[in-house]
């Protein structure tokens, strides 16, 4: 599929956006710098990324019914070689042409995926074992056969990986998974029915997570709201390098009982030593092959296999059930009220509370307007921070269910069960540093995807991060969040408002400028209290006495204990002028290498 690209020297193979996004970093981002890769999810497509004003941009291109390649809706071109050089001509919806070509580096080949590795044995023994083919015949078949072989290939490949147990029922699948090995990470793909959906089982922490896979209209797969893949072993691949709202990557793949090695593991294998994202293009494509077979099958139930606590993991991507991200009003008869509060805020409270569905309920978080006096003006804040929420789709932050006007209005949100991040780290004292460098790498994830949407938030704090697990963090508190127009960089407030001054950037206090620039100042702060397990930041002080110190080039110490690296990022946020300050790409990525290293 990729062979079309293989002879450009900018074409890097099936690399991941992280990656590809690495690259250009070191090609110093220049405008128009481009390269091209093989889309991870999209079979027979490839993707361009371009660096434009500091930030990546990427497109999708697909392989056309007639062969061609196009940006969706776009001109169809002969190959993407061709696509990319009309493109240096032509914008046509790019964000600029593209200038420079992003080289690999010498020595780097164009990364084959696994399946890339192995589809050329795979087409042949379907051609000879189903048409009955040999010698020239088998030849001729696969040369005039191959883009539909291919697909064939593809779509149907994962049924001979060694994490694919076909049609089990969700009780054998913990007891496959908790037989020998408990390693978290451990997982297997079962059937659910024959409309297309799946089961992803994972176990972390003893417990067998049990995440649906669905098939929409158009034959794609994806774990609610997460991305879409054309077939499983993508999917596996793509959760294998990323967590991606999952409770954690997948990296063991539980083998079925009795299995020879005829299946195939396609799932991650074991990384060299020193390993960073982006620079491994070689060396794991070809060590992934030697690690296929090297993946033993477990022998029978050892004495410690009985079954554990298998408790379902409840999270919002588990529920088999419906949560449309995009749903706004709820019928009250939908809503059970529980007498738990969870917290309560200018609005009024949170509380927990049911939603119910046609064939199951979810515990959800229900915000309840106080509003004694019906006043329009709180309805109207509701619903503009409704309005926000509804908009947003990512796994690092709060989906808003919907709401519903009832005796009060309420909005109705995924609970986030353990509470706010800084009063849990001033209970959980014991929590390791890797494990609050995860979870401030899910905050600047989930607004990486704020800034490259343009939402600024406003309000980033500890107090606003809820988390699901100790492993899954959420952005939270839209109530001060804008949406800028495409035209614009920063929003101008009008006024001073009731402000988290001690969260807030010199630009914001001085002119009341609001950016994503600014909600790095602040992503500083709320790193900062997460490293000093919820503490307050700039105790003692007062809000004035605070902008002065900034104003005079003075910052915060770190935090006891806290990293030099982590305590470097956090002083970066502080840059003063916001020209100068980094984005929430480049924190993303600092947090991301570094959390890479510290836990591989
Ligand atoms: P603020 O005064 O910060 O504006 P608010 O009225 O906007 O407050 P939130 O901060 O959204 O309210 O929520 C108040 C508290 O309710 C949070 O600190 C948290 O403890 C709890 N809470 C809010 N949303 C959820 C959720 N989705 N899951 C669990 N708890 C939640």
């Amino acid at each position: 599929m990729a062979d079309i690209a293989n002879h450009l020297p900018f074409f890097y193979g099936n690399i991941t956006r992280e990656e590809a996004e690495d690259y250009l970093h070191q090609g110093r981002m220049s405008n128009g710098l481009y390269l091209l890769r093989q889309s991870r999810s999209y079979l027979g497509g490839f993707a361009l990324s371009v660096a434009y004003e500091k930030k990546c941009h990427h497109y999708m291109i697909e392989r056309e019914m007639s062969g061609t390649y196009a940006i969706s809706g776009g001109k169809s071109h002969v190959s993407p070689s061709d696509l990319c050089n009309y493109h240096t001509q032509e914008t046509d919806g790019f964000v600029c042409l593209l200038r420079t070509p992003c080289n690999r580096p010498q020595g780097v080949e164009p990364k084959t995926g696994p399946f890339e590795d192995l589809k050329e044995n795979m087409i042949r023994e379907y051609v000879k074992q189903i048409w009955n083919l040999q010698g020239e015949a088998l030849e001729q078949a696969i040369i005039s056969q191959k883009p539909q072989l291919e697909k064939l290939i593809a779509t149907t490949a994962h049924e001979k990986m060694t994490w694919f147990h076909g049609r089990i029922s969700r009780e054998e699948s913990e007891h496959f998974i908790l037989l020998g090995s408990k390693n978290n990470g451990k997982f297997l793909i079962r059937e659910k029915d024959n409309n297309g959906s799946y089961a992803l089982c994972l176990l972390s922490e003893g417990k067998v997570l049990h995440y649906l896979i669905e098939k929409d209209k158009t034959g794609k797969l994806s774990i609610r709201s997460g991305k879409k893949f054309d077939t499983l072993w993508q999917l596996v691949e793509h959760y294998s390098y990323k967590a991606d709202g999952l409770e954690r990557v997948l990296t063991f793949p539980c083998p079925q009982l009795g299995l020879n090695n005829s299946k195939i593991d396609f799932s991650i294998a074991p990384r060299p030593p020193g390993h960073h994202p982006g620079q491994d293009t070689v060396a794991r494509s070809s060590s992934l092959k030697n690690e296929y077979m090297r993946c033993g099958v477990e022998q029978g139930p050892s004495k410690d296999a009985m079954p554990m606590d298998t408790a379902v993991y409840e999270s919002p991507y588990a529920d088999p059930e419906e949560i449309r991200p995009k749903t706004v009003y709820l019928r009250r008869e939908q809503l059970i009220l529980e007498d738990i509060e969870l917290g309560s805020g200018n609005f009024g409270t949170v509380k927990k509370g049911i939603y119910k569905m046609t064939r199951t309920e979810k515990q959800v978080a229900i915000k309840v307007l106080k509003n004694e006096n019906n006043d329009p003006a709180i309805q109207d804040e509701l619903l503009k921070e409704a309005s926000v929420m509804q908009q947003l789709d990512n796994p690092y932050i709060v989906r808003m269910i919907g709401i519903c006007e009832a005796e009060f209005w309420m909005l109705v949100m995924e609970l986030a069960d353990l509470g706010p991040l800084n009063k849990f780290l001033l209970k959980n004292k014991d929590i390791t540093q890797i494990n609050l460098t995860e979870l401030v790498h899910q905050v600047s994830m989930g607004m990486k995807y704020l800034e490259e949407n343009n939402f600024v938030h406003r309000d980033l704090a500890a107090r606003n991060v809820l988390l699901v697990t100790q492993h899954y963090a959420k952005i939270s508190d839209f109530g001060l969040s804008k949406a800028l127009n495409s035209d614009e960089s920063y929003y101008k407030a009008k006024g001073h408002g009731k402000w988290p001054i001690k969260w807030y950037a010199p630009e914001c206090i001085n002119f009341f400028k609001f950016s994503s620039k600014s909600d790095v100042w602040s992503f500083g702060v709320l790193m900062w209290e997460a490293f000093s397990y919820g503490q307050k930041p700039y105790k003692g002080m007062k809000g004035n006495e605070v902008s002065q110190m900034i104003e005079i080039g003075l910052r915060m110490d770190a935090p006891a204990n806290c990293p030099p690296e982590i305590y470097n990022i956090m002083k970066r946020c502080w840059t003063y002028n916001l020209e100068d300050r980094p984005g929430f790409t480049q924190v993303e990525l600092k947090l991301r290498n570094y959390y890479y290293d510290i836990s591989h």
